[in-house]
């Protein structure tokens, strides 16, 4: 059974959620206080979190940002004010996906199945061979090679895409910029690894909310990149 834990200081709402989900067979527990909340979510006994912005003691975004520092559970944040998700999105704290209320519990029941089960397929087989990448709004379909974020199309060239797919396909894995330039261009080929530098600082501009602040290709320092997860 998966375990799900709420953190949302609104009972009513909070346990609307909780029956829904309970009733879909997963097993709920509810925290209404933000510090405790983070604590019970670093246990690591919870499949996913559903975490509301507004929060006494500590907020939705400090708590999002301290769990993805450690923990790779997908993290569903929920909000009633529309400026929240500029903030969501663009502040790179790891969210997964973010819901706005007033939402209806079955569409907060359909995304916490798809993203358990997207987290199940990632982290069962990290090199398989499924037609679609998602992460975080981003999404990959591989026959297709096509790229779209948050429902918008990203127009990449053949080499940012091969990239894309490459640190996508292997989320967390640091790849050092030789080993990019090897793979992607190939070894015969004309350039060196600042090649690699400046694609990557494109694929960001088209991909990124805020190039300079990036949530899915971030830079290793001294190293080279990964994909986040
Ligand atoms: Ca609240």
């Amino acid at each position: 059974m998966q375990h799900i834990l709420i953190i949302e200081d609104e009972r009513a709402i909070a346990e609307l959620e909780r029956d829904y989900l309970e009733s879909h067979g997963y097993q709920v527990h509810i925290e209404g206080r933000g510090d405790i909340g983070l604590k019970k979510a670093l246990d690591g006994q919870y499949d996913l979190i559903i975490l509301d912005v507004m929060l006494p003691k500590m907020d939705g975004f400090e708590i999002c940002r301290e769990i993805r520092q450690q923990h790779n559970v997908p993290i569903l944040m929920v909000t009633s004010k529309k400026e929240d998700i500029d903030k969501i999105r663009g502040l790179g704290l790891g969210a997964d996906d973010y819901i706005t209320k007033p939402f209806s519990p079955s569409e907060l029941v359909a995304r916490v199945k798809a993203h358990l089960s997207r987290y199940e397929r990632l982290t069962s087989n990290k090199d398989s061979h499924n037609d679609f990448i998602q992460i975080r709004g981003l999404c990959i379909d591989r026959p297709a090679r096509r790229v779209t974020i948050h429902d918008e199309e990203a127009m990449l060239t053949s080499k940012e895409y091969d990239l894309l797919l490459l640190l996508a396909s292997h989320p967390n894995r640091v790849f050092d910029k030789m080993e990019l330039f090897e793979r992607i261009w190939g070894l015969d080929s004309n350039g060196d690894t600042a090649t690699v530098t400046v694609h990557i600082r494109r694929l960001r501009e088209k991909i990124e909310h805020d190039p300079s602040n990036p949530q899915y290709i971030e830079t290793v320092w001294g190293v080279g990149y990964r994909f986040k997860v």
